[in-house]
């Protein structure tokens, strides 16, 4: 009874050992395992690029075809990940104000550079 028993222990424990975690990431400089969400490697201070998550890219020309097509609909914001916002334009587009104010905000979203719309809806 107590053989089997730590038989299947250390069993377990090699499989363990040999899996990767999913809350660690290896330093891309020095290899050494260093936590998922370490900005710098402690041994040797390289930056974890990975371990960033990537900014989703937000098209400017999409969000504003978007706005001006479909904005009575707010499908621009839930585009834009303010779907509380479209759903605000989904209730009101009835009375046609969220679709002038969204044929607005696409010719805003058009005259704005890229770099300034990433900033603020990147
Ligand atoms: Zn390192």
């Amino acid at each position: 009874m107590v053989k089997k028993k730590s038989k299947s222990h250390s069993r377990t424990a090699k499989r363990a050992g040999r899996e990767r975690r999913s809350d660690e990431n290896f330093c891309k400089s020095c290899g050494k395992r260093v936590d998922r969400r370490a900005y710098i490697c402690p041994k040797c201070g390289v930056k974890q690029h990975d371990s960033s998550k990537p900014k989703s890219k937000k098209s400017r020309i999409a969000a504003a075809l978007l706005a001006i097509f479909l904005g009575s609909f707010g499908v621009h914001k839930f585009y834009l990940d303010k779907p509380g916002w479209g759903l605000l334009y989904l209730c009101f587009f009835w009375t046609y104000i969220p679709g002038i104010i969204g044929f607005i905000e696409g010719i805003i979203y058009l005259t704005k550079s890229d770099k300034d719309f990433e900033h603020i809806y990147g």
